[in-house]
């Protein structure tokens, strides 16, 4: 692969970018100059965001389906034709698609394993053929992993280097595939980035994107929910954990500040920068991606009482089975390695665009 300096917009794959993370990527894509084509089964995705929002080429499938994935690949699907991709290959994949609810994955763990291993292991296969392994055949990928597959860790603020050991069948899923990418590297040298977020919350400052998940369990959303008597009452889980309120604290990263991280990274690999023979990069293709600020229950209650001016009906109700009782991450290694630090570090922003969002959305009926 030659090393290009990065003066130039590439042709990208993003999975699930019709999702809440994913959309938001793609809109950091195209804000870039990059040239996105969205991949999504709409499972959780929403439609109106691809044709009101971002107005990009968009392919309808599970990213499972070869012959499918492998036409838009090569840019020979239907559906690209008369647009930049047509005939043209993908450059670089950011794979978001996944199933992402932790208590859904403990009652049905075989879904977790079919939809977020075994699709990715097909997506894969076209991404990276086993059969040639010449470097044109690899397209880099950023997969969005999860600070789930730290489980209940030791240290905190958490390092990549914590031992990683999830809990429920959403963080093992994830585990899989990083796993995998890293055997891929291995035998392929596929070029591979892994981000493991923490608690993305917010939405787009101009309000164009935002979070909206059928069903809602996020605490953020739900307590402007509960704000706005959209529920009767806001349940906090667990308010006897070791913490300064006795509630559980979180590190809440923007959505815009993970969408810019992924466009970073993607063209840091593009670069080549994290190739063979460039010692300092080799072996650091994981990140955690955080804010470093932990916020606990009580403190986003208070928050968005404040910044809506709405008092919040909640109850005081037991643990949710499966949550730690902190979680916040040392990104250290993301300013080092991609540049990368959070911009909107203050809880009250990132909840103020979370309700004006909300707001919109009630507006518009959307
Ligand atoms: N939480 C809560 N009530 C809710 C939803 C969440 O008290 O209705 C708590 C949850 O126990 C966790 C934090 O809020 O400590 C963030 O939960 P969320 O589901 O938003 O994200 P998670 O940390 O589980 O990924």
């Amino acid at each position: 692969m030659e090393i290009r300096s990065w003066d130039f917009e590439v042709r990208v794959l993003v999975t699930g970018g019709a999702g809440y993370i994913g959309s938001h990527a793609v809109k950091a894509l195209i804000e870039k100059g990059h040239e996105p084509v969205i991949v999504d089964n709409l499972v959780y995705g929403h439609k109106f965001v691809v044709d009101k929002v971002l107005k990009t080429p968009f392919i309808n499938c599970s990213i499972g389906d070869k012959d499918i994935i492998s036409k838009i690949v090569n840019g020979t699907h239907k559906k690209l034709q008369n647009t930049v991709h047509e005939n043209k290959v993908i450059e670089g994949v950011l794979h978001f698609a996944a199933f992402t609810y932790v208590g859904e994955s403990v009652q049905k763990p075989i879904k977790y394993y079919q939809n977020n291993v075994i699709e990715t292991i097909n997506f894969l296969d076209v991404l990276c053929p086993s059969k040639n392994s010449t470097s044109n055949n690899k397209i880099p990928l950023v997969f969005s992993s999860t600070c789930a597959i730290y489980g209940n860790p030791k240290g905190i603020p958490i390092k990549e280097i914590s031992s990683p050991n999830p809990i429920n069948p959403y963080g093992r899923s994830k585990l899989i595939v990083e796993n995998i990418l890293s055997d891929l590297n291995k035998a392929y040298n596929f070029e591979f980035l892994i981000f493991r977020y923490f608690n993305a919350a917010g939405a787009s400052p101009d309000t164009s994107l935002g979070e909206l998940h059928e069903p809602e369990t996020h605490l953020i959303p739900l307590a402007i929910m509960a704000a706005f008597d959209e529920i009767d009452n806001l349940k906090i889980f667990g308010t006897d954990y070791d913490t300064k309120d006795g509630t559980c604290i979180r590190d809440y990263i923007h959505v815009a500040d993970l969408a810019e991280a992924h466009v970073m990274g993607l063209e840091k690999l593009l670069e080549g920068k994290f190739r063979k023979d460039n010692e300092e990069y080799i072996n650091q293709r994981i990140f955690n991606l955080g804010n470093g600020k932990g916020v606990s229950v009580r403190e986003i209650i208070n928050s968005v009482e404040k910044i809506t001016g709405r008092s919040i009906n909640y109850v005081e109700d037991a643990r949710r089975i499966g949550d730690p009782p902190i979680l916040i991450a040392d990104y250290k290694k993301a300013k080092e390695y991609l540049g990368w630090e959070p911009k909107i570090k203050d809880i009250d922003i990132i909840v103020k665009h979370a309700c004006n969002w909300y707001l919109k959305l009630k507006e518009q009926k959307l």
